[in-house]
């Protein structure tokens, strides 16, 4: 016996997202098959808006569904500071700790040669254009994940940067070695920035 053609689509789909086997699928998908018409028409739309109106950033590289996004457009954010981070979600992370005001720029990822991933398939190039174009910047924060791509992406923005007399600073280690910023709790990461040290 077969799954019904609908429920077996269902269940690939949910098997393509991160950390979901089959059972769980499966489970998702039978409770998706009870919804009432009006949640699975929002689940739908939720789902179709994400690839409809997000973009990135064209200054920071963060998702938005505004061009720039609210942070770069935000005068009140000290403008000398960029803190750089892997992905987008590390800059809620970041947000929701409510300790740092300045501004951010996503790499989309970390150096990594066996994945082919080197500085031009980074947003590295942008990076170093905003620092050229904003003199305000005086302190770049890099707060890539404590792995060891991460660790070597952070030498090489500091060798990159430094030359121009920008300050390069590297989140403290409260942060354990080998984890991703997003999984930190607001204390640890409060104390990894105010820990910061330069590199
Ligand atoms: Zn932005």
């Amino acid at each position: 016996m077969q799954y019904p053609e609908p429920i077996a689509k269902l269940i690939d789909s949910y098997m393509h997202l991160p950390g979901i086997g089959r059972k769980t699928a499966v489970r998702l998908a039978y409770f998706t098959v009870n919804m009432d018409k009006t949640d699975i028409a929002n689940f739908a739309e939720a789902l179709t808006e994400t690839k409809d109106k997000l973009r990135y950033c064209s200054i920071c590289g963060n998702l938005t569904d505004e061009d720039p996004c609210e942070i770069c457009q935000d005068p009140t954010r000290d403008q000398s500071k960029i803190l750089v981070v892997e992905q987008p979600k590390d800059i809620m992370v970041m947000e929701r700790m409510k300790d740092y005001h300045g501004l951010y720029h996503v790499l989309g990822g970390v150096l990594s040669p066996i994945d082919g991933k080197g500085p031009d398939e980074l947003n590295v190039r942008s990076l170093i254009k905003r620092l050229q174009a904003n003199e305000a910047v005086n302190e770049v924060i890099i707060a890539t994940n404590a792995t060891p791509e991460g660790e070597a992406t952070a030498m090489y923005l500091s060798k990159l940067i430094k030359p121009a007399g920008i300050k390069v600073t590297r989140l403290a280690h409260g942060l354990s070695v080998g984890s991703d910023i997003e999984y930190a709790d607001e204390m640890t990461l409060f104390k990894a920035v105010q820990g910061r040290t330069e590199i």
